[in-house]
């Protein structure tokens, strides 16, 4: 039995940056889409902002020409693309001068008393302090207004507690939706479903019968042109500090007390104060040399660059979560651009049996294994031992049971900014990160930074197109284990 879909009020959208790469790449493409499914009530709207000169009509245009190129053809019809188009509109405001605010006001003065109103910053940081005082001055904030803000949230403690500081004078908390759209991804609610909607694992889901677990988040791309605003952030900023330590709380955390937002939050949050402080040898990080991409031959992260860097585009990572629970189970993080594969996944790997009863001749019984794939194609596979099937004995197999999304749910798999968007509309905050959850996990990683400067540690090289430097691998290896390299 499937549960229903929670219906959502009328509201509108105001997308500041609404002729930006994600707005293009990701915002139209996911509201057009719950449009598309019937999902958007009478009366939602959305309405792009930016400096830019559009009237509504060629704003219209803008927003079509993103959905035929992000939106796949299968989805799209006259009809729906029509009714999503009508909907949109657009204001011109820069948004650090005083002009266009009015005429923003007027649009979203549609006599729809308590209406729900969410503004999406889809634009740098920097911008997020004048924009929601401008949203204050010039009174577009009431009790149903929602802030939608994305990453980065901060590159350090002091600035993430500036930037919440800056948004938290002009919006209560449970008004500020910080996205990870990570966590929107179905295979990571699947992680809580699987945990807390199955009696199977959670006896097991401890220092008693796993022996680590391993997260990984493999791109094939590289930074190209980008690489001026990358060398800011690097994979440890990118990446660790939001996606990888989200998922790591997932994994991590104690069965909420209820599902709802603040109960999740609450319980993440106690994994990131119990993170183990991590020393240098632990850690590895690195910078992508010339090889080989999707695209054939590519340049390194330096000649990109052109310049000289210390910013890393790959860290791997030992972690460990200092609680009853998790007491002596290494957490393997590891993340990087321009490796073998794109691929994001979790592994649980349990601890093999005590005993084996079988003989030489049947093979050892190889450790279960949990592997959580959250792109591409994702899919929950349980790996178990069977007898491999037919005469000559008992001969032991590895086999998974596999369940991908795929095979098995028809249609369109929705993109995370779909799930995301709505529930902004909704209220609903638990795939949203708290103000305490992001000032916490900088409170990890910061320390990192501070060892990689006193220590010298040095910033290894790998090959792009391979699975990252000889360190990382000697990482895990060293304490006799393997990465999974998107095998099982
Ligand atoms: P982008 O392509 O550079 O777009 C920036 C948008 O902001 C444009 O619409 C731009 O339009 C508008 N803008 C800039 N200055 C403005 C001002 N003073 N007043 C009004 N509008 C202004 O950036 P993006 O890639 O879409 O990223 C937006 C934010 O999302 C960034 O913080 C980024 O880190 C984050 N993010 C992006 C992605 C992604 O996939 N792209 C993923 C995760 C997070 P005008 O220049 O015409 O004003």
């Amino acid at each position: 039995m499937t549960s229903k879909i929670i219906p959502v009020e009328p509201f509108d959208y105001v997308i500041f940056g609404g002729t930006g790469d994600l707005a293009q790449r990701k915002l139209l493409p996911a509201l057009y889409h719950r449009d598309h499914d019937g999902q958007l009530p009478e009366g939602a709207r959305f309405i792009g902002a930016s400096r830019g000169e559009y009237s509504q009509e060629a704003y219209q245009k803008f927003a079509h020409d993103a959905l035929r190129k992000h939106v796949a053809e299968d989805q799209r019809s006259d009809d729906s693309l029509k009714r999503f188009l009508a909907r949109l509109d657009y204001v011109r405001i820069d948004v650090q001068s005083d002009k266009g605010w009015d005429v923003l006001k007027a649009k979203l003065d549609d006599g729809m008393e308590g209406k729900i109103r969410a503004h999406y910053l889809a634009v740098g940081p920097a911008l997020f302090g004048p924009i929601t005082s401008q949203l204050e001055k010039f009174d577009l904030i009431d009790d149903r207004t929602r802030l939608v803000i994305e990453k980065p949230f901060g590159r350090d403690l002091p600035t993430a507690e500036k930037l919440n500081n800056e948004v938290g004078l002009h919006f209560r908390e449970d008004q500020v939706f910080r996205i990870d759209h990570y966590l929107g991804k179905e295979t990571v609610q699947n992680l809580l479903a699987l945990r807390f909607a199955n009696a199977l694992f959670e006896p097991l889901w401890n220092c008693s019968h796993i022996d680590h677990v391993q997260i990984t988040v493999a791109e094939t791309v590289g930074v190209g042109s980008r690489a001026g605003y990358y060398d800011q952030s690097g994979a440890m900023r990118d990446m660790v500090q939001n996606h990888l330590m989200q998922l790591l709380c997932l994994v991590a955390m104690e069965a909420p007390a209820t599902g709802d937002a603040d109960s999740i939050r609450d319980e993440k949050l106690k994994v990131l104060k119990s993170l183990k402080p991590i020393p240098a040898e632990n850690t590895v990080r690195a910078q992508y040399m010339a090889g080989a991409g999707p695209e054939g031959k590519v340049d390194g992260y330096l000649d990109e660059l052109g310049d000289e860097s210390d910013t890393a585009t790959f860290v791997a990572l030992k972690a460990e979560v200092e609680n009853w629970r998790w007491s002596g189970v290494p957490f393997y993080l590891r993340t990087g651009k321009r490796m073998a594969m794109r691929m994001s996944e979790i592994v649980i790997q349990f601890k093999p049996v005590p005993h084996s009863i079988f003989g030489e001749g049947a093979g050892s019984p190889i450790s279960n294994r949990l592997v959580l794939r959250l792109q591409p194609d994702e899919s929950v596979k349980q790996w178990i031992m069977i007898k491999d099937p037919g005469p000559g004995g008992m001969r032991l197999k590895h086999v998974p049971l596999d369940m991908s999304f795929a095979d098995n749910f028809d249609g369109h798999n929705p993109d995370a900014y779909e799930r995301l968007l709505l529930d902004v509309v909704r209220g609903n905050q638990t795939l949203f990160m708290r103000r305490d959850e992001v000032e916490a996990a900088w409170k990890w990683i910061d320390p990192i930074f501070e060892t990689w400067n006193e220590t010298n540690q040095p910033v290894r090289s790998y090959t792009a197109g391979t699975w990252g430097p000889s360190q990382a691998i000697a990482l895990i290896e060293r304490d006799g284990r393997t990465w999974n390299d998107g095998d099982e």
